[in-house]
């Protein structure tokens, strides 16, 4: 199994703040329903840029602001919903019981969320893991497919990224 993602990660080099909106963009055009994606990576990595492509993916023109204090952020499309979350400032992972993470997860919506590592214990594994890194004036994406699903979204984006 962990052999399986070792395989499955691809690694992209993203150079510009547009050009990670747009990465963003293809990234969120090959997202399944309900898609759990773990963002990791520094303060200033590129996280929110990276969402903020996700979201106009899906419809969404206006801003987009990193929830630190409030944890999550929700965005409605028709029927689904996505949650942005920032872990940044959780205190404890507990506290994501008390907010009712199981029930975000649970209806089948996508859930972005920064600072996984801060809520280890009580979030549940992702389909994928994205993994940004500053690399000179630009980042370098780290992407991981952990599930069947995550993985043919890495794929589809493999497709289009070099096509
Ligand atoms: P995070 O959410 O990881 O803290 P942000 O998305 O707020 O990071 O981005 C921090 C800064 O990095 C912003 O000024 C943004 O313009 C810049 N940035 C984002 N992606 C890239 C990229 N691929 N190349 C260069 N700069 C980037
Ligand atoms: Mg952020």
């Amino acid at each position: 199994m962990s052999n399986l993602q070792e395989q499955q990660q691809q690694v992209f080099e993203v150079a510009g703040e547009e050009a990670m909106v747009q990465f963003g963009r293809k990234l969120g055009a090959a997202l399944h329903d309900g898609s759990v994606v773990f963002l990791e990576g520094d303060l200033g990595a590129g996280k929110t840029t990276l969402t903020r492509g996700i979201l106009r993916a899906m419809g969404h023109e206006g801003a987009v602001k990193s929830p630190t204090y409030t944890l999550v952020e929700p965005y409605s499309f028709g029927d689904k919903v996505l949650y942005h979350f920032d872990l940044y400032r959780l205190a404890d992972p507990e506290e994501l019981e008390y907010m009712g993470f199981r029930d975000y997860l649970a209806q089948g919506n996508y859930c972005l969320i920064e600072w996984p590592e801060r809520g280890e214990g009580i979030l549940t594994a992702p389909d994928l893991r994205v993994m940004i890194a500053v690399n000179g004036a630009g980042r370098r994406i780290s992407i991981a497919g952990c599930s069947a699903k995550g993985q043919q979204t890495l794929t589809a984006l493999l497709r289009d990224v070099s096509g």
